[in-house]
C-alpha cells in the first residue's frame, strides 16, 4: 500500500492545481536536482503580442497576417494561437487551409486560396525555400520572429513580443531553495530570444534550436549527473517530458500530448506553483520514511 504520508502529499498538491500521477512521480519529485525548462508558453506568457508586420513582398500588413493566420489555425502552438487572435482582433475573415503539414515546435506548410503558403520560424521558413538570411534584425535583436513565405518567395516577418511571466525571479530563487542545484533553458527559439529573456536570471545552461530530438538528448544527457525535472508545454515538448525522471506539463493551455506524456500536469496556468510542489513532495517524503 502506498504510504498515508505520500496519499496526503497528491490531494495536497492537487489541491493547488498540481496534478501527480502517483505516489512514484511524488517520491521522485522531492529528489530532483536538475530542472530543464522550455520557454514559449512555460517561462514566458506564452501570449506573444504583435510589435510590427514587415512586409517584403509590396503587400500591407495586413494581407501578410490573414495569410499567416489562415494556414496558423491549423496550429496549437501558442504563437500560432497568438497570430490567428491577432487576426481576429483586426477583424480579418480567414480562408480554411487545405494540404496541411505541421512540423511541430517549426511551423506549417499548406494551400491558401492556390496559393503554397509556409509560416513558421523565421530559420525553419527561409530553409524551406532557400532564402539566403535567415534572420531579420528585429530577430537579431531577441524579439520572437513569424515569417510567411507565399510560392516560394518571402512574404514578410510578423515581429512579436512574448515576454516572462510575472514573478519568474522569484519563482527561481524558491525553486533554488528547495534545491535544484542546476536550471536550463531548453528552447526551439532562437538563441538571440533565449538569452534576451534569460538575462540575469541566473540560469546554468541556456540551449536554443533544438529540436525535439534534441531536447530528449539534452534530458538523457542531464540525467547522467542528477535526477532530471522537465517542463514543457507543446507537442514538441512531449519526448522530452517523458524522457525525463518527472516530466511535468503545463496543462492548463498546453498541448494534449504534452500532458499525456507528462507525470505531473499543472491544471492551472501557473509554473511558479512548481516550487510549491516540490515543497510538498519532499515534506511527504520525509513524513513516509
Ligand atoms: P519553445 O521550445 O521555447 O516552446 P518553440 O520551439 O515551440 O519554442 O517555438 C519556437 C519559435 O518557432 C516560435 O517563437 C515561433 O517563431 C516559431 N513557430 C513554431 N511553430 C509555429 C507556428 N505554427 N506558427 C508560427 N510560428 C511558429
Ligand atoms: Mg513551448
Amino acid at each position: 500500500a502506498v504510504p498515508v504520508a505520500l496519499v496526503a502529499g497528491l490531494s495536497r498538491a492537487a489541491h493547488f492545481g498540481i496534478l501527480i500521477k502517483g505516489a512514484g512521480p511524488l517520491e521522485t519529485m522531492a529528489r530532483i536536482g536538475t530542472l530543464i525548462l522550455d520557454k514559449t508558453g512555460t517561462l514566458t506568457d506564452g501570449r506573444p503580442q504583435i510589435v510590427s508586420i514587415d512586409s517584403r513582398d509590396g503587400s500591407d500588413g495586413d494581407e501578410i497576417l490573414r495569410l499567416a493566420a489562415a494556414l496558423d489555425q491549423a496550429s496549437k502552438h501558442p504563437v500560432a494561437q497568438a497570430v490567428v487572435a491577432a487576426a481576429k482582433a483586426r477583424d480579418l475573415a480567414l480562408p480554411i487551409p487545405s494540404e496541411v503539414t505541421e512540423i511541430p515546435g517549426e511551423g506549417v506548410i499548406g494551400q491558401v486560396e492556390g496559393n503554397r503558403v509556409i509560416v513558421g520560424g523565421a530559420d525553419f521558413v527561409a530553409q524551406r525555400i532557400g532564402h539566403p538570411e535567415g534572420d531579420h534584425p528585429a530577430g537579431a535583436a531577441g524579439s520572437v520572429l513569424v515569417a510567411i513565405a507565399v510560392d516560394g518567395k518571402m512574404a514578410g516577418y510578423l515581429v512579436m513580443a512574448d515576454p516572462l511571466r510575472d514573478g519568474t525571479d522569484a519563482m527561481l530563487a524558491r525553486l533554488r531553495r528547495e534545491g535544484i542545484t542546476r536550471l536550463l533553458l531548453a528552447t526551439g527559439d532562437r538563441a538571440a530570444v533565449a538569452e534576451r529573456i534569460t538575462k540575469g536570471l541566473g540560469f546554468d545552461s541556456v540551449q536554443a534550436g533544438l529540436t525535439p530530438d534534441m531536447k530528449v538528448e539534452l534530458v538523457l544527457e542531464e540525467r547522467k549527473s542528477s535526477p532530471v525535472m522537465m517542463v514543457g508545454d507543446g507537442v514538441n515538448d512531449a519526448p522530452a517530458l517523458a524522457a525525463a525522471d518527472v516530466g511535468v506539463a503545463m496543462g492548463a493551455r498546453g498541448a494534449a500530448a504534452s500532458a499525456e506524456a507528462a507525470d505531473v500536469v499543472l491544471l492551472v496556468d501557473r509554473v511558479d506553483r512548481l516550487g510549491q510542489g516540490i515543497e510538498i513532495a519532499r515534506r511527504a517524503r520525509r513524513i513516509a520514511v
